[in-house]
């Protein structure tokens, strides 16, 4: 679930707002979005995989965090990272790790 939108990094580039399926975010006049429906948010991640400044948290679980519950600093934009989406970073897919598949002959032509 969305927890965080961290004002200091954000550049109100509005993709978040964009990207978010269910309209968890609100515009605003500073240009950095708010977090206006928190309980819409389906933990799709795409809004922190979409933000070009790594300035938004979702947590991996579908309730909100507890109010004594810290967000640690390095996991913010983490998914992101994780993912490989960003300039200079290597993409997800080179390093994923899966179950070998089985290699096809290609289909016959002809
Ligand atoms: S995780 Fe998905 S549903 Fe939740 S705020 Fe981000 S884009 Fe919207
Ligand atoms: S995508 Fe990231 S940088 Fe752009 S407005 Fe949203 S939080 Fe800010």
């Amino acid at each position: 679930m969305i927890e965080l939108v961290r004002a200091a990094d954000c550049i109100a580039c509005d993709k978040c707002v964009d990207v978010c399926p269910t309209s968890v975010f609100d515009r605003t006049d500073s240009g950095i979005p708010v977090i206006a429906r928190q309980s819409d948010c389906q933990t799709c991640f795409m809004c922190e995989a979409y933000c070009p400044a790594d300035a938004l948290y979702v947590a991996p679980r579908v309730t909100p965090l507890a109010p004594d519950e810290e967000i640690p600093e390095d996991q913010v934009g983490r998914y992101r990272r994780e993912i490989g989406w960003g300039r200079g970073r290597r993409p997800g897919s080179l390093v994923a790790i899966g179950p070998e598949l089985p290699r096809a002959q290609p289909p016959r032509r002809g």
